[in-house]
Formats: C-alpha cells, structure tokens, sequence
C-alpha cells in the first residue's frame, strides 16, 4: 500500500529537481529554443499548477498543455447540438457537471437550464439510466464525453440499456480518441515537441502498445505519468534522460495503475458499442482524422443523433477567443486578451476556462500571475 505523502515528499522533490536541471543543462548547453515538453492530459496540467512544479523546472524546459481535457476541446457547434437537444419536448437531458458551463453560440447547458430545459448533472452515464428508468415518459439523452477513461463506462451503460429493453435511453456520443489527436500534434507544422508526458488515466485502458508509432515513426519519447507532484517529475527525470541518451522510448512510470496491455474487458465493451467516425471536429485543433467514436448500427436505437433534430454546424470561436493558441502551446493563457478580463473562471468565454483541468482555469487559479502581464 503506498500512502499519498511518498508521492509528495518535498526532499524526493528536491533530489529529483536537482536532476532535472543538470540534465537539461547537459542537453541544450547551446539550444536557444527550451525543450518542449508537452503533457497531453489535462489531469496532469491542473497537478503541474496546483504543485507549482512549473516554476521549480530549468528555463529550458518548457511545458506545452496539451489537449487531454475532453471539456477544453469540445467545439462550440457540438454545445449547440446539446442545447438543440435539451430545448426539444419532454426531454431530460444529463450530462457531467463541468460541461454545463461550456459556452456555445447562443447559450450554455446551464443557461438553458435557466430557462426551463430539463438539464440534470450526473457522475455516471448509469446515474442517466437510472433517470431513464424512472421517466419512462421522458426521453433521456446523456451526453458521452471523454477520451477513452470514460467510454468504456458509457459503453458498458448502452449495453445495460439493451439488456434491460430500456426505450427512453440516448446516448449523444462526443467521446474522442488519443491516439490520432497526438499524431496529428506530431504532423502539425505549427508544433515541435520534443516528448511527451502521455496520460496516465488513458493509457489504464488501451495500454502501452498504441503509443509505439511515436518511438518508431517520429522518434519521441513518451513517458506515461502518473499525477503526483513526484509522477510528474520522476516522468520528465526519465524523458530527459531518454533525450540526453538520444533514445526515443515508451516508458511507463505510472505503473502501479497502469496495465502494459490495459484493461481488456474495458476495450472489449468499447468496440462492441462504437467505431470510429471518419472525423471529428475539436476546438483550435480543427478535424482530425478518426479522432471520435460514433455508436454502431447493432446499438443505433440509443443514438442520440439518429433520434433528434440536431443542427450539426461548424461554429468558429469568437475572434478574440485564443484558445485554439493555447492548445497549440503557441501563446500561455494569460497571453489571451480575454484572460482574467471578459474571461474567468465565473464568467468563463472559452473552454479552457471552464474545466479544472482547462490551462487558462489552471492559470488562473494557481498560476501567481501578476496583474500587470495580463494583456
Ligand atoms: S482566456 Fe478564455 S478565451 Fe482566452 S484562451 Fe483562455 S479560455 Fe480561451
């Protein structure tokens, strides 16, 4: 049994930050660009600010936030989708509590619930069935979000929906994958990262094994990470070490939770209930080759898109939103005009401030930014 306080022993952090900083040293003597470290899963961007560990890292290693935060990437039309959903008759439409603040076009979720939709937070798809099962005379859609930590959950609930013959159970699926969203970080002209922090709740599903093109085809390293301030650091130890060995490995650091082969019956449940779309849209990132899951035709009474009238347009972010930007690692979130301004956590303009694990949010809420750099 390991106690929470190993993972946050601040002599550990020490010994480990002393690492860090003469390895970098070692590495880039002469490189005028830091190192681009990029962390995929949200989870690990909100640690990062929660524990401070970004300022306690070498200047020439610069973490990149990347796009593992489903709320963060879900791109306006799909909120839309959602609204459009919940405003039609007898509806009760469920969904995670941190979606219910994403703005769209017109309104949020919860703003539509100001005005007399029936929209109700829940923790589980299987707390929307339960909802299902007492409404018989309602329709009950839940909004699927996530990467592949929560499908398999959504997943298993469409099939509880079918065993139990339930007929008022919607699944509206916004449910996305990692591996195609990484390579095409990897295939961006915009983006040079030097390797990646791969995420820890993720990787507990499908493994170890689909991150091999990353070695293999890019010649990267990828460390899969735990969320600990210790994770995280012993996690670049290790890439950093990869980089100063000129290896481009995948490593699992988080391997007291994560599965070399993941968890089978998890993937199983999965691609028995979706396959991929042929594209899926995500915020600042644009379409991205079969980056989401639709459900499959043997389940197609539960889908949600089939069922309702949905406008299912591409709606471009508002022009001083920067949040495609900050994805990209291309400006911090205090670079974003909005940001602390017209955009804050209570009155958040673009999803990264939404979600905990949304940069700006992070930013803002542990980032000691000094009024004055806000631009
Ligand atoms: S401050 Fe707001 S609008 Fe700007 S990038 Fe962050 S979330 Fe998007």
């Amino acid at each position: 049994m390991k106690f929470v306080d190993e993972f946050r022993d601040p002599e550990m952090a020490k010994k480990i930050l002393e690492r860090i900083h003469r390895l970098a040293d070692e590495i880039s003597p002469a490189q005028e660009k830091p190192l681009q470290i990029m962390e995929v899963c949200g989870g690990h961007t909100h640690s990062i600010f929660r524990y401070g560990l970004e300022e306690l890292l070498p200047e020439k290693i610069e973490l990149v936030h990347g796009p593992g935060c489903p709320v963060c990437v879900l791109p306006m039309g799909r909120v839309d989708d959602c609204v459009a959903i919940a405003e039609q008759p007898d509806v009760i439409f469920t969904t995670f509590g941190d979606a219910m603040r994403v703005p769209g076009s017109k309104k949020s979720l919860q703003q539509a619930s100001a005005e007399d939709c029936d929209v109700r937070m829940v923790y589980s798809p299987m707390d929307a069935l339960e909802i299902a099962r007492q409404n018989r005379d309602k329709k009950v859609v839940f909004f699927g979000l996530g990467f592949e930590t929560t499908m398999p959950s959504t997943a298993l609930t469409v099939k509880q929906a079918e065993k139990e013959g339930i007929e008022n159970f919607y699944l509206f699926s916004n449910h996305i994958t990692i591996i195609p969203t990484i390579k095409a970080i990897l295939d961006s002209p915009d983006m040079y990262i030097d390797g990646f922090l791969g995420p820890g709740h993720v990787s507990m599903v499908i493994g170890q094994a689909p991150y091999e093109f990353i070695s293999t085809q890019y010649h990267r390293p990828l460390v899969i990470s735990g969320f600990e301030p210790l994770d995280i650091l012993q996690s670049l130890l290790m890439l950093l070490e990869q980089l100063k060995a000129g290896e481009a490995r995948i490593e699992n650091q988080y391997k007291r939770i994560v599965p070399e082969g993941g968890n089978l019956n998890a993937l199983t449940a999965v691609s028995d209930v979706f396959e991929l779309r042929e594209f899926f849209e995500w915020r600042g990132l644009g379409s991205i080759d079969h980056s989401g899951v639709r459900i499959r035709k043997e389940y197609s009474r539960f889908d949600a898109e089939l069922a309702f009238a949905i406008p299912n347009l591409k709606i471009a972010d508002p022009k001083s939103c920067q949040c495609g930007e900050v994805l990209k690692g291309v400006i911090k979130p205090w670079q974003c005009k909005l940001f602390g301004k017209q955009c804050n956590p209570e009155t958040p303009m673009g999803a990264l401030m939404v979600s905990t694990e949304g940069a700006c949010s992070a930013y803002y809420s542990y980032g000691k930014i000094e009024t004055k750099n806000i631009a």
